[in-house]
C-alpha cells in the first residue's frame, strides 16, 4: 500500500481522508484507490470515528482515473482483465463508499470529472467550494459509456444527467447546488471549515441512531432499483470498452483523448 496517496486525520469524531496527488490533479491511480478502500475500512472499524469527510489536497479535487497509468500498465489487459480490475477497484470500491455505514461528506474544489464526479457522488452529501466544477466527459473524449458506477441520474435527477453525458460539459457548483447534487456551496477560503463543521454537526448525534437513519435512506433508492441499475449499466460500460469505436477513440492517443475531454469539457 503507498500510504503518500491519501492522507489521514483525526478530528474528534470526524474521519478526514484526503487524496494526496495534487501534483497530478489527484489522478485516481490504483495505489490511490487500493489506499482510499483501506482507509474507509479502518475508518469503519474505529469505534471513535462517526462521520468520514473525502478531501483533496491542492487545486483540484480529482480530475479522474490514472489514465497514463493506464496507458503504460494496461493497454494489454484482455476483457477478463480488465473486467476483474474495474469491477473490483472501480465499482466495487464506489459501492463500498455508498454503503459505509456511518455519514460520509465529499468536500470539493476545482475539477471534479470523470471517476472524481463519482467518487465524490459516492458520498451522503457534498460541499463544493463556489469554483467546484462537475464533468463527465469519458463517452465523448473517450467512446466508452460514461463511468464504470453510472450515478449521475440518481443525483442529479434524468434530464440533467442526460444533459451533462450528451454533451460533456461541465456544470459549476451553483448548479450543482440547484440540481440538488450538492449541499452546501462555501467560498474556497471557507470550504474546509464550513465542511468541518457539517460534519461535526451530524458527529453530534447519537451515532447507532444516525447509522440507522442513513440506511433506511439508501434503501429509499435501491428499493426503486438503484443497485441494479448500477450492476447493469457496469456490464454495458464492459462492452464499450471493446467497440471498434472505442477502440478508434483510444488509437488516436492519449494526448488526444484528453485535449477533447479537456475541450469538451469547456
Ligand atoms: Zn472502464
Amino acid at each position: 500500500m503507498n500510504e503518500s496517496t491519501i492522507t489521514v486525520e483525526q478530528i474528534g469524531a470526524v474521519r478526514r481522508i484526503s487524496l494526496n496527488r495534487p501534483q497530478a490533479r489527484n489522478a485516481q491511480s490504483h495505489q490511490l484507490l487500493d489506499a482510499l478502500d483501506a482507509a474507509f475500512e479502518d475508518a469503519r472499524n474505529d469505534s471513535e470515528t462517526r462521520v468520514v469527510v473525502l478531501a483533496a489536497k491542492g487545486a483540484h479535487f480529482s480530475a479522474g482515473h490514472d489514465l497514463k497509468q493506464a496507458a503504460a500498465e494496461r493497454s494489454g489487459f484482455t476483457v477478463e482483465e480488465r473486467w476483474a480490475f474495474e469491477e473490483r477497484r472501480y465499482f466495487a470500491y464506489c459501492m463500498r463508499i455508498w454503503d459505509f455505514p456511518k455519514p460520509t461528506i465529499a468536500q470539493v474544489q476545482g475539477a471534479c470529472m470523470a471517476a472524481g464526479l463519482m467518487l465524490a457522488n459516492m458520498c451522503d452529501l457534498i460541499v463544493a467550494s463556489e469554483d467546484a466544477w462537475f464533468s463527465d466527459p469519458v463517452t465523448h473524449s473517450m467512446g466508452a459509456a460514461s463511468l464504470e458506477v453510472l450515478i449521475h441520474p440518481w443525483v442529479l435527477g434524468l434530464r440533467k444527467a442526460k444533459e451533462l453525458l450528451f454533451t460533456g460539459a461541465r456544470i459549476d457548483a451553483a448548479e450543482a447546488k440547484a440540481c440538488g447534487m450538492v449541499n452546501v456551496v462555501a467560498t474556497r477560503e471557507n470550504l474546509e471549515r464550513d465542511t468541518l463543521a457539517l460534519a461535526q454537526k451530524i458527529a453530534s448525534a447519537p451515532p447507532f441512531a444516525m447509522q440507522l437513519v442513513k440506511k433506511p435512506l439508501n434503501r429509499s433508492v435501491e428499493v426503486q432499483g438503484l443497485r441494479h441499475a448500477l450492476s447493469a449499466h457496469f456490464d454495458l460500460h464492459q462492452l464499450s470498452h471493446v467497440s471498434e469505436e472505442y477502440q478508434r477513440t483510444t488509437k488516436a492517443g492519449l494526448a488526444n483523448a484528453i485535449a477533447a475531454g479537456a475541450k469538451v469539457a469547456g
